[in-house]
């Protein structure tokens, strides 16, 4: 075209595109999928700014939020428009091919070694999974504030963009034109296509709809005599001009013998797909568990097999109301704790059922930001602007019980566990049917989500009791399993104060510390904290259920009363003296008799308040 602007591809995006086009990946399908929810993302967008400014929807047909695909048997081409918000020309060149998002070298990396292409759009790039089933696509958009472009490209590593002057004008919105490749004609196929759509738009929000073939009965003129045929359409026309002869003429036709038949014809409408019906409208026991599942997979952009661990469907009534559906992913992300300060809620925001935004970081603390699901309120209003609903007071009380009920699906998660009970829970184990299912989700759990509830302790004061009941670790007792803080009470020896662990690298390297050489002895009970978070953690988590912590390396670890402590104190009075003489001010604080150790002769041990060994390590890690 001579009025196209070339442009190249980033180059990861570039490499993302050869890996697609060159992808061996056998679900191709997962095409449509992206699509749509590129779609759903643009209707939402627009039906957003809607509510504060109704002009942006035009009229007429542009008012209608919905999605149509054609199919274009002739010219192989596979086409999907929506009425959504459109794409500026600035907007096709970077959103589509000049700036790479985040997620794309980590999904090249991905692809890489596993060839699952699946998780695409989990990643941000799900647009360039059409070159999986074309080889050449168009992109034809228009936004209100711009005329309308193409984009298109051949994924030859370049795309151009043309104004569009001979397509017809959209009013508004996307439609992309997939040019199929030989082997992937079946996507021309309507039933293909209608199956596709129904497994892929389950919970989108608005009407698909599919220009559908229909065989229909049609009468048509008997074919005894090819001339009665052309008599017949002569009559016709004649009728529109109101000759009346010719229709007597017909009259006196149909009484002298039949000459109509009936014969199939195939004609085109718009059929819809999709039920728009939202999910967490429902009475929770109307929900299937398959409906939670694939609720959850709609919202993780990532239809793989597993399932998530757990799910909260409730219904918050009084001041501020609400609904929501929260889900425990049976995975965290990738880069969950690499970007920890820097990660968005996953939740996304409804006001009554109108999508708002699923970057309110609002509605969860960072520490449950690994969840996943829906809110709906209907006490926050519509016609605001992001900004004002953010400072809206209802949110803090949405968030308030979004962490609580958080709180509760994870102990549920270990209350059904069988290989958790024994700890102190007032619940029954539930269904023994469920049991091989649930038999080892917490430590599944923990092992994906741990860390979290560590930072939750450390960050929220008002829940740290509750979060410090979900904690997990080994300890000297625990045989190689996890234990908890209410187990561990349950084991405490009679006349035992105090919580008691250590810190350090690793199981191994604490087992053999010379810390519990005696308390091991004595058959108490030391709990092993490895991950540097531990050390943080303990700065916070001053007490349990009215115990208070003690780091077994430091001062004040007490045995009940011992009587040889005093003789043995005078006897090596004179050496503890020597020792302290030796060991100048800044090298020891004090050089004392102490009954902690069994074998090992001498031991440095951290006053109180200053930082553990261990604490030492990891400080001097991170200024290096
Ligand atoms: P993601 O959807 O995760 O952002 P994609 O690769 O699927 O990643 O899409 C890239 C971007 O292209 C989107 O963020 C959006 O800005 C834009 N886009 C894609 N499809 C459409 C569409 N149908 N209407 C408007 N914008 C779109
Ligand atoms: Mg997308």
């Amino acid at each position: 075209r001579n009025n196209a602007e070339k442009f190249e591809f980033q180059a990861e995006v570039s490499r993302l595109m050869d890996i697609i086009v060159n992808s061996l990946y056998s679900n191709k399908d997962i095409f449509l999928r992206e699509l749509i929810s590129n779609a759903s993302d643009a209707l939402d967008k627009i039906r957003f700014l809607s509510l504060t400014d109704k002009e942006v929807l035009g009229e007429g047909d542009a008012t209608k939020l919905d999605m149509q695909i054609k199919l274009d048997k002739e010219k192989k081409i596979l086409s999907l428009r929506d009425r959504g918000i459109g794409m500026t020309k600035e907007d096709l060149i970077k959103n589509l091919g000049t700036i790479a998002k985040s997620g794309t070298s980590a999904f090249v990396e991905k692809v890489q070694s596993s060839g699952d292409l699946n998780l695409i759009g989990q990643f941000g790039v799900g647009f360039y999974s059409v070159y999986l089933v074309a080889d050449y696509v168009e992109v034809v958009s228009k936004h209100n504030d711009d005329k309308q472009y193409v984009w298109e490209s051949k994924a030859d590593g370049a795309f151009a963009i043309s104004e569009d002057t001979w397509n017809e004008p959209l009013g508004r919105g996307t439609e992309i034109r997939l040019h199929l490749r030989d082997e992937a004609q079946e996507y021309l196929e309507e039933s293909k296509l209608k199956e596709l759509v129904k497994r892929y738009s389950e919970f989108i929000n608005f009407p698909i709809y599919i220009w559908a073939s229909k065989e229909v009965d049609v009468e048509v003129p008997a074919d005894e005599d090819d001339s009665g045929d052309e008599e017949e359409t002569a009559d016709k026309t004649s009728e529109e001009g109101e000759d009346e002869d010719a229709e007597k003429g017909e009259d006196e036709d149909t009484e002298k013998k039949p000459k109509t038949k009936t014969v199939k014809e195939t004609t085109y409408e718009w059929e819809v797909l999709n039920d728009v019906k939202a999910i967490w409208l429902r009475s929770p026991k109307d929900v299937t568990e398959e409906e939670y599942i694939k609720f959850y997979h709609s919202l993780a952009k990532g239809f793989g097999d597993e399932k998530p661990m757990a799910w909260s469907h409730f219904t918050a009534e009084g001041d501020v109301e609400f609904k929501a559906v929260l889900y425990v992913p049976p995975k965290a992300p990738h880069n969950l704790y690499d970007s920890y300060y820097k990660s968005k809620s996953n939740l996304k925001l409804y006001v009554r059922r109108v999508f708002i935004s699923d970057e309110f970081d609002e509605l969860l603390p960072k520490f449950l930001s690994f969840l996943k699901g829906i809110v709906d309120s209907d006490t926050l209003p519509l016609n605001v602007s992001r900004e004002m609903l953010q400072a809206h007071g209802s949110l803090k009380t949405i968030k308030k019980k979004l962490i609580r009920k958080a709180l509760d699906m994870i102990r549920k998660i270990a209350e059904e566990d069988p290989d958790e009970s024994g700890g102190k829970d007032e619940k029954e184990v539930e269904k023994s049917s469920d049991n091989d299912e649930k038999k080892g989700q917490y430590t599944k759990f923990w092992n994906e989500f741990g860390k979290s509830i560590k930072l939750g302790i450390i960050e929220d004061a008002s829940n740290r009791n509750r979060l410090a009941k979900l904690l997990r670790f080994e300890s000297t007792k625990s045989d190689g399993k996890l234990t908890s803080l209410d187990k561990y009470i349950s084991r405490m020896k009679p006349g035992q104060k105090e919580i008691l662990y250590i810190t350090g690298t690793s199981k191994e390297q604490l087992e053999k510390s010379p810390f519990l050489e005696r308390l091991k002895k004595k058959n108490y009970e030391v709990i092993f904290f490895t991950d540097p978070v531990d050390e943080y953690l303990m700065q916070y988590l001053m007490d349990y259920e009215g115990k208070q912590f003690q780091n077994v390396s430091k001062e004040g670890l007490k045995f009940g009363k011992d009587k040889t402590n005093k003789e043995l104190k005078e006897s090596f009075k004179e050496l503890t003296k020597w020792w302290k003489g030796v060991l100048t001010t800044n090298k020891a604080d004090d050089v004392k008799i102490s009954n902690r150790l069994d074998n090992t002769p001498c031991v440095v041990v951290t006053s109180k308040f200053g930082w553990s060994a261990n604490m030492e390590r990891i400080m001097q890690a991170q200024t290096l």
